[in-house]
C-alpha cells in the first residue's frame, strides 16, 4: 500500500477475472482493493477511500447496479466513479446507456486492456484534479480561518488595552499630579532626598503614561490606515522639528539625504522614523556625539530606507528578536522604555507592504532598513 496513490476497488465474484483484471491494472500507480461480491465492495467503500471502482455487472446475490444504486444513496460513496464490465447483453447495455449520469461508464467484455487503461487514466487525471481543488479550497478555508482568529484576538487586544488605558491612565494622572503639586506647593518644607522621591514619581509616572500611549498606539494599528502620497523630505522636516528637545539635548547630529516621495499613512511613516531616530538616540554610547544617517535607496518595486547610527549596536542573535512586541535586550535594561517601539514599527512598515530589518554589530552601530512598495501607488 503506497499513502501516496490513489485507492482502486476491482469488485467480480469470479476470482479469475479478478486476477486477469489484477494483472492488467498492476502496472498503474494504485493501490489494487479486491472484492468478491457487491457486499464486501460495499464494506471496502466505506472503510477506504477510493478514486474508481471497476465492477462486473453480472453477480450472484447483489448485481453490479444494485451495489451501485446502494453507492449512490449514501454520501461517502456516492460520488466514487465506476466502471461497469458486462459481457454483450441488450438488456444490460441499454440500461447502462442510459445510467449514464455521473462518473459512470461501462466496457464490453473481452475487456481490450488498452481502452480500459485509457480509461483509469481519464478519471485519475479527474482524481488528481478534484484532489488539487479540495486542498487549495481546505488552505482557503485554512486562510480564512486564520484570518478570523487574528481579527478576534486583535479586537481582544484592544479591548483589552483600552481597559488598560482607561483605568491605569486615570490613576496615574492623579498620583503624577499630586506628585508635582507636592514639588510645587511644599518644596521647601522637603529635604533632597524628599524632593528626588517626588521627581523620581513624576518620571516613573510619566514613562508609564508614555508606555500605556504606545500600547494604544500600537493595538489601534489595523489594516484602515488612510494613505497619500508623502514628501519624505517634508516629513522628516517635522520629525525633525518634533524631536528637536531630545535632539539638542543628546547632541545629536541628523545626516537626512535627499528623499523620495512615497505612498503611505502619514501618521504612521512619521512614527516609523521617530522611532527609529529615538532608539539611534536612546541606545548611543555614552562617550561618543551621536551620529544619525538617513537615506533611500530605489530597487525595482520598492524604496528602502536606511537609519543608520553610531550606538551600542545589537548582538547578532537578537536582531529578530528585538521586533517583537515587550521584547527588549539585557543590556539595555537601565534605559527607558518598554519594548513596543521596533514591534510598533514593523507593523507599520507591513501594513504598507514592505520589510524592515537590521544590521548591526555591537559596539559598532546599527543600521536599520525597511522597504515601502511603490507598487502601493
Ligand atoms: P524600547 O526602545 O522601548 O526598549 P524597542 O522595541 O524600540 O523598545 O527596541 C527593542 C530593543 O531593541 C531595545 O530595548 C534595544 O535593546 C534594542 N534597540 C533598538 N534600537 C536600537 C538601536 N538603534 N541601537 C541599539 N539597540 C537598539
Amino acid at each position: 500500500m503506497n499513502p501516496e496513490y490513489p485507492n482502486l476497488l476491482i469488485v467480480d465474484d469470479q476470482p479469475r477475472e479478478r486476477i486477469a483484471l489484477r494483472t492488467v491494472l498492476e502496472p498503474l500507480e494504485v493501490n489494487l482493493f479486491e472484492a468478491a461480491s457487491g457486499q464486501e465492495a460495499l464494506a471496502l467503500l466505506l472503510r477506504h477511500s477510493f478514486m474508481l471502482v471497476v465492477m462486473d455487472v453480472r453477480m450472484p446475490v447483489m448485481d453490479g447496479m444494485e451495489t451501485a444504486e446502494l453507492m449512490r444513496k449514501n454520501k461517502a460513496t456516492s460520488s466514487i466513479p465506476i466502471i461497469f464490465l458486462t459481457a454483450y447483453d441488450k438488456q444490460e447495455l441499454s440500461i447502462l446507456q442510459g445510467y449514464q449520469l455521473g462518473a459512470i461508464d461501462y466496457m464490453l467484455k473481452p475487456i481490450n486492456e488498452d481502452v480500459l487503461l485509457n480509461k483509469i487514466d481519464v478519471f485519475a487525471r479527474f482524481y488528481r484534479f478534484e484532489r488539487e481543488r479540495e486542498q487549495e479550497r481546505e488552505q482557503e478555508r485554512e486562510r480564512e480561518r486564520q484570518a478570523a482568529e487574528l481579527r478576534r484576538s486583535n479586537e481582544e487586544l484592544l479591548r483589552f488595552a483600552n481597559i488598560v488605558s482607561h483605568d491605569l491612565k486615570e490613576p496615574l494622572r492623579t498620583v503624577r499630579g499630586f506628585a508635582k503639586r507636592l514639588i510645587r506647593r511644599h518644596y521647601e518644607l522637603l529635604d533632597d532626598e524628599g524632593r528626588e522621591a517626588l521627581e523620581f514619581m513624576v518620571d516613573a509616572t510619566g514613562r508609564m503614561s508614555q508606555f500605556i500611549q504606545n500600547l494604544m498606539d500600537y493595538s489601534k494599528l489595523d489594516g484602515n490606515l488612510a494613505f497619500s502620497p508623502l514628501d519624505c523630505n517634508a516629513l522628516l522636516g517635522t520629525v525633525e522639528k518634533d524631536l528637536s528637545a531630545v535632539i539638542t539635548e543628546a547632541g545629536c547630529t541628523l545626516h537626512i539625504a535627499d528623499l523620495p516621495q512615497i505612498y503611505g499613512s502619514r501618521s504612521e511613516i512619521m512614527a516609523l522614523f521617530q522611532n527609529l531616530i529615538t532608539n539611534a538616540i536612546k541606545f548611543r554610547k555614552p562617550d561618543k556625539p551621536v551620529l544619525v544617517g538617513i537615506q533611500a535607496r530605489e530597487n525595482l518595486d520598492s524604496w528602502e530606507f536606511e537609519v543608520s547610527d553610531n550606538g551600542i549596536g545589537i548582538a547578532e542573535d537578537q536582531h529578530q528578536r528585538i521586533f517583537e512586541i515587550f521584547r527588549r535586550l539585557q543590556s539595555a535594561s537601565s534605559t527607558e522604555g518598554a519594548g513596543i517601539g521596533l514591534a510598533h514599527c514593523k507593523r507599520i512598515v507591513e501594513l504598507h507592504g514592505g520589510q524592515i530589518w537590521v544590521e548591526s554589530e555591537p559596539g559598532k552601530g546599527s543600521t536599520f532598513f525597511f522597504t515601502i512598495p511603490k507598487s502601493a501607488e
